[in-house]
């Protein structure tokens, strides 16, 4: 799922880093700058990270909702799917760290029973299998290959180096006006690439304002220069599971549109601003029922 292939290695290094060299990030976008403009949140409040990068509703109505009225949204299968997939990855790769691999179906019985059993969908479950499997084999080959490189290695320093992961990586983005309990689907702390997982098919630009802003948080947090990140497309055609990643530079034109959207996401919690409905909203949008009756 996150792991690199030749491609994309060929990507990150002569593409996406070529350019944070070339180009750079302007001084006042790096996270580190988050107590001046326009880094500075203007509002006290506070907002998660899918407020803030979300572009599903045309006019930003579901953080109205969400966030003044406190209504919460209807769950669908699309959601309850990407909230299993999301799991299933997370939970394979830090059981494979801690050198401890639950079986798959003890695991999800589990999970069902503490989490959602709306989870009982057969053909979700189908596929957090498939999921489950093809991280796991992964995060295998990997250990086994940085094995058999450095046959002197320590176990612990083949899995650091072969895993480079931290999953569901919890950091406060309260410094920038953000939750303080934000959690970052992967960060590769070898390469420097912050990835968002989308279990979707169809590319969206706005999907990488989430790891822009991750990295912006980053920055803030441990003051250190995040420039990759990328977007791991993850889909299903009938049963065979497909992905590609989309991976880019983390530049100027991006941090400034995650702080366009935040900064209109705050001022609607702020404000107590309705900004309406629009006259298209998103098909499966899960504040339909309550939005538009
Ligand atoms: S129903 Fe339409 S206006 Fe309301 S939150 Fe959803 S997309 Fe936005």
């Amino acid at each position: 799922m996150y792991f690199l292939s030749s491609l994309d290695q060929k990507k990150l290094f002569d593409k996406v880093l070529r350019a944070a060299r070339e180009v750079g990030v302007s001084e006042d976008l790096r996270g580190w700058n988050w107590n001046r403009p326009p880094l500075r949140p203007v509002y006290e409040e506070k907002i998660p990270m899918y407020s803030v990068c979300s572009k599903y509703c045309p006019t930003s109505r579901d953080v109205f909702l969400n966030k003044v009225k406190g209504i919460t949204g209807k769950t669908n299968e699309p959601v309850i799917l990407g909230t299993a997939i999301h799991k299933t990855v997370s939970t394979v790769i830090s059981s494979f760290l801690d050198g401890s691999i639950p079986s798959f179906d003890d695991w999800y019985a589990e999970t069902l029973r503490s989490k959602n059993v709306s989870c009982a969908i057969d053909a979700v479950k189908e596929k957090a299998k498939t999921v489950w499997n093809y991280v796991l084999k992964n995060c295998e080959i990997q250990y086994t290959n940085r094995l058999s490189e450095q046959p002197y290695a320590s176990r612990r320093d083949a899995l650091a180096t072969s895993v480079p992961f931290l999953v569901e990586h919890k950091v406060s983005g309260e410094l920038l006006g953000l939750s303080g309990l934000l959690s970052i689907d992967c960060y590769d702390y070898l390469r420097g690439i912050v990835f968002d997982l989308k279990v979707a098919h169809e590319y969206k630009d706005w999907y990488r304002l989430a790891p822009t802003g991750y990295a912006i948080v980053l920055e803030s947090v441990y003051e250190v220069p995040i420039d990759a990140g990328c977007i791991v497309y993850l889909w299903f055609q009938g049963n065979e599971l497909r992905a590609s990643k989309d991976m880019f530079f983390i530049n100027d034109d991006l941090r400034s549109w995650w702080l366009e959207e935040r900064d209109q996401k705050l001022s609607i919690v702020a404000q107590k601003m309705d900004p309406g409905i629009p006259p298209k909203c998103y098909e499966d949008c899960i504040y339909r029922e309550a939005c538009r009756g």
